[in-house]
């Protein structure tokens, strides 16, 4: 029944797809009606797995994804005029913005050497299964590429509730930045498309969700899960800082977990003017704000990556005490943080205390390093084995892109 709702539901939206090619603006409703739903069960199969790494890799190594975002890009914001109501905003230069940061990786990615033609991604492309969840300005849906059966999730965004939130300029950085940005914690962006009304991204599916909704049944974790989560947390960001991008956004809310329970970084882009979700309206996003971002009077484009540092401390600190160090009303927060003020439980291990205690420090610069945290004893004793798992899923991906068969377990 549900899959039915579903299925009309995108049967509209397909009429209004305006990147299907072929069709004349029309998508053939008896395609729709041979829908069939993808479901997590069906992940399991090794077939959709080896696909699903097949097209990752295809993408990843040719140009064709990045080649056609500068020319979405242009499209969304063509589409936007013809309705009548571009922004100022947008229209002033953040597509110049988008097609420098595409010639720049495009001048990179000449590891191998047979591009494929651009590819158009449309709607019709793909099976659409089960909601996997709602976010402040869209769904995400479970979602499975015809012709390679590459499962992966969509994720709809409106456009009138994007520019309502003022929002566009967000979806555009993470657009921008997920796209470029290949590491197997971090949740990959594949491509995007529109229509008059929506935005869609593709993006690799999490199969185990949330990782916010595993600490909250959990309570808190023990302390060889939080080490593995810290230490795949600590790769992430090193390969993002590596490219000069800053997160500012770390939180169990904006990590997902793949099928096997590996941390995806996910949700790049929304932090600097919208620091978005439950937390903001429950409890309060300022959990996670380190004390240079609080000063007043300084200018918030001083602070440094960094800040990546202090919330990763804060995360340590709530996946081992299941609450946030710094958790008050939002004055007393503030206080706090900027103090450095917090006492960590005597349940929670020497080694784990003394690595909070290195990450929540006042002096931005004197907080230790990325690299510091990969090899601080509380990881090491854990994560021997994490950091193989990341190493062969690493490995079994580029004998792959060499055209080599990996078996994945
Ligand atoms: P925001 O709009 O601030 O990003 P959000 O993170 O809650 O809020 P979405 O990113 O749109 O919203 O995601 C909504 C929900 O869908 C998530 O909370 C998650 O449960 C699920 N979800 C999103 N992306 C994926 C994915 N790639 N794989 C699996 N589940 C996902
Ligand atoms: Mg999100």
């Amino acid at each position: 029944m549900a899959t039915r709702v579903l299925e009309s539901r995108f049967e509209h939206l397909s009429v209004n797809d305006e990147n299907e090619p072929n069709e004349n603006g029309k998508y053939q409703k008896s395609k729709m009606t041979s829908t069939t739903t993808v479901t997590s069960s069906q992940l399991s199969q090794s077939t959709n797995r080896a696909n699903l790494l097949k097209i990752a890799l295809n993408n990843q190594n040719t140009t064709s994804t990045i080649v056609t975002v500068p020319s979405q890009t242009a499209q969304w914001r063509g589409s936007r005029t013809q309705n009548g109501s571009p922004s100022r905003r947008e229209n002033s230069g953040s597509g110049q913005e988008i097609e420098e940061s595409m010639r720049v990786e495009r001048k990179s990615t000449t590891m191998y050497e047979q591009p494929a033609p651009p590819k158009q991604f449309h709607l019709g492309m793909f099976e659409i299964g089960r909601p996997l969840g709602k976010g402040k300005f869209g769904r995400v849906y479970l979602v499975r590429e015809r012709s390679s059966n590459f499962v992966c999730a969509l994720k709809v965004l409106h456009k009138n509730e994007l520019k309502h939130g003022d929002a566009e300029k967000q979806v555009r950085r993470e657009i921008e930045i997920q796209s470029n940005l290949r590491h197997p914690n971090i949740l990959r962006l594949f491509g995007h498309f529109h229509d008059s009304k929506r935005i869609f991204l593709i993006l690799e599916f999490a199969g185990k969700g949330e990782l916010y909704k595993h600490l909250r049944r959990e309570n808190r974790f023990p302390e060889w899960k939080a080490a593995q989560y810290v230490a795949q947390m600590a790769a992430a960001l090193k390969y993002c800082h590596k490219k000069h991008i800053m997160h500012r956004d770390i939180k169990p809310e904006n990590i997902l977990l793949g099928i096997h329970g590996e941390v995806k970084l996910s949700d790049f882009g929304w932090s600097v003017h919208a620091p978005s979700n439950r937390r903001n309206t429950l409890c309060g996003t300022l959990d996670y704000l380190p004390p240079e971002m609080l000063k007043p009077g300084r200018d918030k484009n001083t602070y440094s990556n960094k800040v990546d540092l202090w919330s990763l401390g804060v995360l340590t600190y709530e996946f081992l005490v299941g609450e946030a160090p710094f958790e008050d009303s939002p004055v007393m927060t503030q206080r706090k943080i900027a103090r450095g003020e917090m006492t960590v439980p005597s349940f929670v291990s020497a080694e784990a205390r003394d690595l909070i205690k290195k990450l929540l420090v006042l002096d931005p610069e004197k907080r230790i390093s990325l690299d510091g945290v990969q090899e601080h004893p509380w990881i090491i004793k854990y994560c021997v084995k994490g950091e193989r798992a990341t190493m062969r899923e690493s490995k079994s991906i580029e004998s792959k892109s060499k055209g080599k068969h990996s078996s994945e377990e």
